[in-house]
């Protein structure tokens, strides 16, 4: 199918694209990468009047440190975030988890600003927002605000954003971590994914200290387990840490069946990958 008739615009600069999408009376919707709205608009399951193509802004691409937080561009695409030596430097886990990010072409014109809007329940980037308890940074007819990742992301597919605002940045703090790891598992490589799993720790004496877990797939949106990263702190660290991470983890969640797999399925396999990022995070300190 082709999609339904619509008006396009390019704009060059941030505002004019603001400008663009409010004069659309909630009709308009901003084109990054292209990779998910467009087989949208040809399925016709998008009907926006006015496309307000982001591409010409060249300001909205950009990875940068800003004392102990990396702020990256919207229009930024995954494979520059995949390639990046400061993400791979200051946060890792998002490095390790871009190459499951769909395949090579589709990560050659995807952008964050695209992965976190569109709002993917299986989706990396929206878990790694979460995971770093990101900002996202958006523009709107009244000017500037800050949405912390946790407020953005409201159901499947949906995000809490007016259909006037542009993501224009997102703010990723930089973790103090001991060990880390990244787990994922599709049905086949670069597919979205069935269950996954981030975890981050810093380790006193003979506990953890501080951890860090977010997974995805598993809900309709991505999730910070804060519950789990308390009671992490609680035990001791050793050889069961793994068994009782993996369990901590399988109690707080409750997955839906769907055509992919059943919920006990993805329940199972988000246990594995527990157990998994665990050993590899506890290892990591020796
Ligand atoms: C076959 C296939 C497999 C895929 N597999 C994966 C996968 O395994 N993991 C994964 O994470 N992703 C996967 N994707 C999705 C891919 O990562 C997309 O690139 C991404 O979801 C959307 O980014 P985009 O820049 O292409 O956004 P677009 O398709 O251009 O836009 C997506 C949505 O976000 C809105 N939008 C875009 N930018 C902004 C902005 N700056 N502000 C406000 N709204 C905005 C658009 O209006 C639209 O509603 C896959 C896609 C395909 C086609």
């Amino acid at each position: 199918m082709k999609p339904a008739k619509f008006e396009y615009i390019a704009p060059t600069t941030l505002d004019a694209a603001v400008e663009a999408l409010a004069a659309a009376n909630g009709e308009g919707k901003v084109l990054a990468g292209g990779q998910s709205l467009l087989p949208l608009l040809n399925y016709r399951m998008a009907r926006p009047t006015v496309l307000v193509d982001l591409n010409g802004i060249k300001d909205l691409s950009f990875i940068e440190m800003r004392g102990d937080i990396v702020a990256i561009g919207a229009l930024t695409r995954h494979r520059e975030i995949e390639h990046s030596t400061l993400i791979a430097a200051k946060l890792p886990v998002m490095s390790a988890a871009m190459r499951h990010v769909a395949h090579l072409a589709i990560r050659n014109r995807g952008t964050i600003g695209g992965s976190l809007s569109h709002a993917d329940p299986a989706a990396e980037l929206p878990m790694m927002a979460m995971f770093y308890d990101a900002s996202l940074r958006v523009q709107g007819p009244a000017g500037r605000r800050t949405i912390a990742a946790k407020d953005f992301f409201v159901d499947a597919l949906t995000n809490c954003l007016e259909p006037e605002d542009i993501v224009v940045e997102i703010e990723f703090p930089v973790l103090q971590q001991d060990g880390w790891a990244f787990e994922e598992i599709a049905r086949r490589f670069g597919d979205f994914a069935l269950a996954s799993i981030a975890v981050s720790i810093r380790l006193g004496l003979s506990k953890i200290e501080h951890a860090r877990v977010a997974v995805m797939g598993v809900c309709d949106t991505p999730l910070r387990l804060e519950g789990v990263e308390e009671r992490l702190g609680e035990i001791e660290v050793d050889d069961r840490t793994p068994d009782r991470f993996a369990e901590l983890v399988t109690t707080s969640v409750t997955p839906n069946s769907d055509l992919h797999a059943s919920a006990e399925y993805r329940k199972h396999l988000l246990g594995e990958l527990a157990k998994r990022t665990m050993r590899t995070a506890l290892a990591a300190k020796g």
